[in-house]
């Protein structure tokens, strides 16, 4: 299975002109990668346009209805129109700094699923609930209420990134170790929801400072199946580094 390489730029570059940039570096860059699948998670301002290039297209979030009056949302349907696959969900900034609850992950989940999107799903704990001993039941609760009565049929598009909170954007990685027993934990809670099968199959990521020093740690531990990049995403030789696997 080819690892998968997703790049959050979260809210960056600033203009168009910058954007436009960092995908010509990346198509160009990535025009001969073979070993590795590579998504492109820009701001919703910049999707457009950029259909059929050397990486799919991603969006870092949607809302959980298609169409109507929700001032300021963004519709999956829409996102489909671009060219989108992929659409990260329950990221811990909009968990964190938008108060997004395990409900409306699990909204939004359902929905991108209907739409035959692919969902990211981002799940992990705190620097405290780790010192607490509470990762595990962390992961749990996230798994089991984001995945809610999702059908078993659709769940092989769905992509998990185990990304504990206290590493992101940090610098201080989690250990390829210690991320190897969450991911391994989340296929266990899968597998009591969903079976054997599938927890064997679904693809799970880890993203927490990663950068090309660190990338194959993870890459190189059998279970852990790519990487969410932020930070090191919006350096296209960085990233270039880590995408080429
Ligand atoms: C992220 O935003 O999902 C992330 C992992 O960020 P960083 O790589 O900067 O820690």
């Amino acid at each position: 299975m080819k690892s998968l390489i997703v790049a959050n730029w979260k809210m960056n570059p600033l203009s168009q002109k910058a954007a436009s940039q960092l995908f010509d570096s990346l198509k160009r860059g990535l025009k001969n990668v073979r070993k590795t699948e590579v998504v492109v998670c820009p701001p919703f301002v910049y999707l457009s346009g950029n259909r059929l290039t050397s990486f799919k297209l991603g969006a870092q979030d949607c809302f959980w209805q298609d169409k109507g009056a929700f001032t300021g949302e963004i519709s999956p349907q829409m996102l489909k129109d671009l060219g989108v696959r992929y659409v990260i969900l329950g990221h811990s900034e909009r968990r964190q700094v938008m108060g997004e609850a395990d409900e409306m992950v699990n909204k939004k989940i359902k929905e991108v699923l209907r739409l035959k999107l692919w969902p990211i799903v981002c799940v992990g704990e705190t620097a405290q609930e780790r010192k607490k001993g509470e990762t595990f039941q962390v992961l749990k609760r996230e798994i089991k209420e984001g995945f809610k009565n999702v059908p078993k049929s659709q769940m092989s598009k769905v992509v998990i990134a185990y990304e504990p909170i206290w590493a992101i954007g940090t610098g201080n990685p989690c250990l390829a170790d210690d991320a190897l027993t969450a991911v391994l934990f989340i296929r266990k809670v899968i597998s009591q929801i969903f079976g054997m099968a599938l927890a064997k199959k679904i693809r799970i990521l880890y993203g927490g400072s990663a950068n090309s020093q660190n990338a194959g740690d993870y890459l190189n531990q059998e279970g852990i199946n790519g990487l969410l990049v932020g930070g090191a995403s919006l350096k296209p030789k960085e990233f270039l580094k880590i995408a080429r696997g």
